[in-house]
C-alpha cells in the first residue's frame, strides 16, 4: 500500500505530463492514490495556502519532478576513491587503477559500497538505477550475486538494472560466453561491453550482437569516451544494428567524439543512430572531468572542450537521449553523490540546455525511463508512480539558480537526507 495525497498548484514540466501548454511549466493538482498519481488537473493561479492540511498539500507553484532515473551507473565501483585515488585524473590510468583494486571486491565490499550507493541516490529522490557490472571470462561472478542481493533488498524502493562491462573483443574468447551466462541468469540485465576502433571492430560487434540476439537480450555499450574525431565505434554499431536488423534494445553511452567530427559527418552519423532505434546516455560529468586531459598525464594545462556528446542535434533527429550519474567517487570521476538534481543541473550548464529545460528534465526522468524500458516511471501522468520530488523553486531559473535548494521528498521510505561518510567504512586487503 502506498501514500494517498493530493498536491494543489504543484508546477509541473509540462513534457512529463502530456497536456498541451506554451509555457515551460504548467500549474496543476495532483492527486496520489495508493502510491500511483491518480490524476493530474490543470488548474489556475496559486491558490490560498488554506487549504494544506490532512491529505492536501497546497504548494503554491513550486517544482515538482516524478522520481528520478539513473541510467548509466558503476555501483562496483563506486566510493573506491579513498583506497585507488586518480591523481592525473586520465581514463587509463582509472582503468589500471580499478582493475588493482579488484582485489579488494568482495561480496561484503561490493555489498557495502552498494547499498551505501542506493541510499544516496534514494535520499536525493531516484527511483531506478542501471549499472554496469565489470567482467571477464574469470570475474564478475561476485558482482553480480553482490548486485542481486541488492537488487532483491531494494526491490520496493530502487529499480536495479544490470549490464555486463568488459572489452567487446573479450566476448570472443574461449568460454566468454559465461561472461553473458552470469550477467543475464538475473532478471533485468543486459548485455554490455566498451568497443575500441580496430581493424576486427565490425567482427567484433557481429559477434556480439549475435550473442545478444542468441540469448535475447538488450545491449548497453560504452562508445567512444574520447576527443579523437577518428573514434567511429558509435557509427559502426549504428550500422550493425540496421545490417542485423537487431530487434532488441541499444543504448550507447558517453560517444564524445561525435562532438568533435566534422559536422556533416558527425550529422549523417546521427542519422544512422536515429534510423538504428539507438539510446544515448550521455554522462556529462564525467566527461568533464576525464574529457581533455593527455594521455601521457604530463600536461596539467586548462582544457579546451566539454568532453559532452551532440544532445542538441541527437534530440533533434528524434533520438532517445538521457544524462546520468556514471562514476560516483572512484578513479574515473572524483565526485559526485548519485544526485540526478546534480546532473540535472550540470548537465544544463555543460551542455547549454538552458534553453530547453523541459528536454533536460526529461533526460534525467522519462526519456531516462524510457531508455530503461521502465513503463510508468519519470513521468507525471495518471498510472505513474506516485514518489514526487518538490524543489522550493517556482521556475526553471530559480530551480537552476541554487544547486543547494531544499527538496522535499514524497512517498518515499527514506527522509532526504543523504547517509552520512562515517557509515561507510572500508576494509582493504
Ligand atoms: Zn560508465
Amino acid at each position: 500500500m502506498g501514500y494517498s495525497k493530493t498536491f494543489r498548484n504543484a508546477a509541473l514540466p509540462v513534457s512529463l505530463t502530456g497536456l498541451k501548454a506554451d509555457s515551460d511549466l504548467v500549474l496543476c493538482d495532483i492527486e496520489v492514490s495508493d502510491g500511483k498519481i491518480a490524476s493530474v488537473t490543470p488548474c489556475g493561479i496559486p491558490g490560498e495556502l488554506d487549504e494544506t492540511g490532512g491529505d492536501i498539500v497546497d504548494l503554491g507553484g513550486r517544482i515538482v519532478f516524478p522520481g528520478f532515473i539513473d541510467a548509466h551507473t558503476h555501483l562496483d565501483k563506486a566510493f573506491t576513491w579513498d583506497r585507488a585515488p586518480n591523481l592525473r585524473g586520465e581514463f587509463w590510468d582509472a582503468i589500471e587503477l580499478l582493475n588493482r583494486d579488484k582485489d579488494n571486491w568482495t561480496m561484503e565490499d561490493l555489498y557495502a559500497r552498494g547499498s551505501f550507493a542506493l541510499r544516496c541516490a534514494e535520499a536525493h529522490g531516484t527511483v531506478a538505477l542501471r549499472t554496469h557490472v565489470d567482467c571477464g571470462v574469470d570475474f564478475g561472478e561476485v558482482s553480480h550475486a553482490a548486485m542481486q542481493r541488492l537488487r532483491e533488498e531494494w526491490a520496493d524502493r530502487i529499480h536495479l538494472q544490470t549490464v555486463s562491462l568488459c572489452g567487446i573483443e573479450t566476448y570472443m574468447e574461449p568460454k566468454a560466453r559465461r561472461i553473458a551466462e552470469m550477467t543475464l541468469e538475473y532478471p533485468d540485465s543486459f548485455l554490455g561491453g566498451m568497443p575500441q576502433m580496430n581493424d576486427a571492430l565490425d567482427q567484433q560487434l557481429d559477434y556480439f550482437f549475435d550473442l545478444a540476439a542468441d540469448f535475447g537480450a538488450g545491449v548497453d555499450l560504452h562508445v567512444d569516451e574520447n576527443g579523437n574525431p577518428d573514434a567511429e565505434c558509435l557509427r559502426r554499431i549504428a550500422e550493425c544494428v540496421i545490417r542485423k536488423e537487431f530487434p532488441h534494445p541499444v543504448t550507447c553511452g558517453h560517444v564524445c567524439s561525435l562532438a568533435v567530427q566534422n559536422e556533416a559527418r558527425a550529422l549523417s552519423t546521427i542519422k544512422l543512430v536515429a534510423e538504428a532505434g539507438i539510446r544515448i546516455v550521455s554522462l556529462p560529468m564525467c566527461n568533464l572531468y576525464l574529457q581533455g586531459r593527455p594521455a601521457d598525464g604530463g600536461h596539467r594545462g586548462t582544457p579546451r572542450w566539454r568532453g559532452v556528446t551532440l544532445l542538441h542535434e541527437l534530440a533533434a533527429a528524434g533520438v532517445l537521449t538521457a544524462c546520468a550519474s556514471d562514476n560516483v567517487r572512484d578513479a574515473f570521476y572524483a565526485w559526485g553523490d548519485f544526485d540526478m538534481f546534480e546532473v540535472f543541473n550540470e548537465g544544463v550548464r555543460i551542455a547549454h540546455l538552458d534553453n530547453k529545460p523541459n528536454l533536460a528534465a526529461s533526460m534525467v526522468t522519462q526519456n531516462a525511463a524510457r531508455l530503461m524500458d521502465l513503463e510508468n516511471y519519470g513521468a507525471l501522468r495518471p498510472g505513474c508512480d506516485g514518489r514526487l520530488v518538490v524543489f522550493e523553486a517556482r521556475s526553471f531559473n530559480e530551480l537552476l539558480a541554487r544547486p543547494a535548494q531544499r527538496r522535499e521528498l514524497y512517498g518515499f521510505a527514506c527522509s532526504g537526507e543523504a547517509p552520512r561518510y562515517s557509515e561507510l567504512s572500508l576494509e582493504e586487503v
